[in-house]
């Protein structure tokens, strides 16, 4: 039985489904209307016994639950697929967790990992943003013009660090940015080692700086600047590290959104001028129905084309379906072996950039130090017996860092996302890009003193990503069934809106959450205006 908020005060001006970064940055461009964020919005335990530097700690006290887990869930890779730090961590699991009353994903060759947790993914982002220029936006009915002001306004909202160096042509403006972050021993000593010889690197197409993080070096607000401590891979809601939950705690807490955390969304009906959304607890029980004149999707690229296609009772029809894949690769300083690890550390060092003859638009690497991971990580990544590589692991880790190069994401027609009759995710991905320029990275690396080899270069299964978009495109013209106009109109609808990258029609190949936030800020301004007109 379907209970419903008849009347007209249960009518809100607009609903949004979903709280991760499209959703919240929606709500908050909906500033002044009467909204309601419906959510899976699984929470997190707070655990205060990670409450100071990795280290210290682990001398006072065992970690094993927090880091490991009660249930070794930190080791749950080894009979599965490799899995980023993050995913595995015990404490960040809520981020990843499928109610069991939630569609399933069918797929063989792509692994995506889904959230319905408040704040959604970004609970666990590595927190690099980039700002998508002109030539990053081909294929889009955007310009770079059209989405600065709200990268600019969300710089000041979220506090980004980050310095105007070498690649600042890649970055854009660096107005309203923190200092950077401090560097470890590692990151310092590459920077100064390009510096030194930037010529070779640039003449290699490689360009190296720091990183621009939405992790902050100086307080702000009521959030606290980094300290180093080494904790992101295990904990949650560090202050220093903005999360999408931090905003939508503040419009909650300001009476400028009504949340409601809990409810699995199953499907939406437009009738005459309203939007029904109809919603079902998690723990079970009866469908609610919530209304309003406009209803924006923000549950994560994929889900969200899921449920337009369950909408549409549509099982037929296959949509685009686009990922940014990577590949990594560890880099060695031979004169960092045996060295102590850093204790105050933060894990992303630099940026790396690749323009060159070996692809035709920028690729984009992230350097990691790896001090913060479990020694357990490395469990299998040298020739040598399991206690070899723990003792080999005590001795590299200082000496390594991990490089990660993405390549850009294009639709092709053999990538797909369906649904079938029980409303599944059916996910094929059988084209993947050639990739080989990191093989051109680490030979430049090793001319300048640090060791890898091909060998080496990890390829991940696509869907690891976790930088998704594709099936709802956003169009100059939007005429064809599952478009959306360029402020997320979905075609054929006269008030359903698509505010996540499921309406990106191709990704660039640096990280898009930045991009998704402004572009959701961006979404919800429009419908606020359109809801006043
Ligand atoms: C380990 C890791 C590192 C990353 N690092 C970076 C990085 O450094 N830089 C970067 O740009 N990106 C990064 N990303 C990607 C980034 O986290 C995502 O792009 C971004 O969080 C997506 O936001 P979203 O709002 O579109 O979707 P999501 O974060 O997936 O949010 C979806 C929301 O919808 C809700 N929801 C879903 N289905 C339903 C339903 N049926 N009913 C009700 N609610 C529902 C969920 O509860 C959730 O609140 C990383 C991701 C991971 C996992």
């Amino acid at each position: 039985m379907v209970t419903s908020d008849f009347g007209v005060e249960s009518v809100y001006d607009a609903i949004v489904v979903g709280s991760g970064a499209a959703g919240t940055f929606v709500a908050l461009g909906l500033s002044g209307a009467k909204t309601l964020v419906i959510d899976a919005g699984l929470q997190f335990r707070d655990a205060t016994s990670l409450d100071g530097n990795l280290y210290d700690l682990r001398k006072r006290q065992s970690l094993f639950a927090e880091t490991v887990g009660t249930r070794f869930e930190s080791l749950a890779w080894m009979d599965g697929p490799e899995l980023s730090p993050k995913v595995k961590s015990p404490l960040l699991r809520p981020v990843f967790m499928r109610p069991p009353s939630a569609p399933d994903v069918v797929s063989a060759d792509f692994v995506p990992l889904l959230s319905y947790a408040i704040g959604g993914l970004a609970n666990a982002w590595g927190a690099q943003v980039y700002r998508f220029d002109d030539a990053d936006l081909a294929g889009f009915p955007l310009r770079a013009a059209d989405l600065d002001p709200f990268y600019d306004e969300i710089t000041q909202h979220i506090g980004i660090s980050g310095r105007e160096d070498d690649l600042a042509r890649f970055h854009g403006s660096a107005r309203g940015l923190q200092p950077p972050l401090e560097l470890s021993a590692v990151g310092r000593e590459i920077l100064d080692r390009y510096t030194r010889r930037a010529k070779v690197f640039q003449r290699q197409g490689i360009y190296l700086g720091h990183p621009r993080l939405a992790v902050l070096t100086r307080d702000h607000g009521d959030r606290r600047a980094c300290t180093y401590d080494n904790l992101e891979f295990f904990q949650p809601r560090l202050s220093a590290v903005f999360t999408p939950a931090f905003t939508l705690e503040d419009l909650v807490r300001r009476g400028e959104i009504e949340y409601r955390p809990g409810y699995l969304v199953e499907t939406y009906r437009e009738s005459k001028d309203i939007v029904e959304v109809f919603a079902r607890p998690l723990e079970g029980g009866e469908h609610r129905v919530f209304r309003a004149r406009k209803l924006i999707l923000c549950l994560g690229a994929l889900n969200t084309a899921r449920l337009v296609l369950h909408a549409n009772s549509d099982i037929v029809s296959r949509l685009p379906l686009v990922e940014t894949p990577f590949r990594y690769a560890p880099l060695l300083s031979l004169r960092r072996i045996g060295m102590p690890l850093e204790r105050r550390s933060f894990y992303s060092q630099l940026n790396l950039f690749y323009v060159g003859p070996l692809w035709p638009e920028p690729l984009v690497g992230i350097i990691y130090a790896v001090d913060g991971l479990l020694r357990s990580d490395f469990l299998f990544n040298f020739p040598l017996s399991v206690r070899g590589c723990l003792a080999a692991a005590k001795y590299l880790l200082p000496a390594v860092t991990l490089l990660q190069l993405y390549y850009p994401g294009e639709p092709h027609p053999s990538n797909t996302l369906g649904i079938d009759a029980k409303g599944n995710l059916l996910l094929r991905y059988d084209a993947s890009p050639a990739g080989g320029v990191e093989t051109h990275i680490l030979r430049v690396f090793r001319r300048l003193g640090y060791w890898s080899s091909r060998r080496f270069v990890r390829i991940p299964k696509p869907g690891a990503s976790v930088h998704y978009g594709g099936p709802l495109p956003m169009r100059e013209h939007a005429e064809r069934r599952y478009e959306t106009n360029r402020n997320g109109l979905l075609t054929g609808t006269k008030a359903v809106y698509v505010g996540d990258a499921a309406a990106f029609p191709r990704l660039p190949a640096k990280n898009l959450t930045f991009t998704i936030m402004a572009n959701a800020l961006r979404i919800g301004r429009a419908v606020r205006a359109d809801l006043v007109r």
